[in-house]
């Protein structure tokens, strides 16, 4: 139904997750060169977002605030593949195209968002 828009958030997604993925291994300094991890980040746009046990383990460690990021992403395509993207988890209702822009993992429409900080912080 609004598979155009989907499309369109995936494909930032996917990229989001290869640039964080990439510069986890910067970090790292492991063996992987700038180039390189370039390189890869293109690669991993293309490919099946949730196969590779390599990225697993590179996942283990990881810094918390990187950690929820990737794990937002994932979600936010888990639910781009179920057809659930772009829906309110809390209340079902169609989060704004703009506030998807903003933030493609927002998961929650602004109400619920800010009712949610009121009560958790
Ligand atoms: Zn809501």
């Amino acid at each position: 139904m609004n598979a155009p828009i989907s499309d369109t958030f995936a494909r930032q997604l996917k990229e989001q997750r290869g640039a964080l993925l990439a510069r986890v291994r910067q970090q790292r300094g492991g063996a992987i060169g700038r180039a390189e991890a370039a390189a890869e980040a293109r690669r991993q746009e293309s490919d099946d977002w949730g196969k590779a046990t390599e990225e697993r383990d590179l996942l283990i460690g990881l810094e918390e605030r990187d950690s929820a990021e990737l794990v937002a992403l994932d979600a936010a395509l888990q639910r781009i593949a179920d057809g659930s993207y772009g829906l309110c988890l809390q209340c079902g209702a169609s989060i704004p195209a703009a506030r998807l822009h903003a933030q493609p993992t927002a998961e929650r429409c602004v109400g619920c968002q800010d009712a949610q900080e009121k009560h958790g912080h």
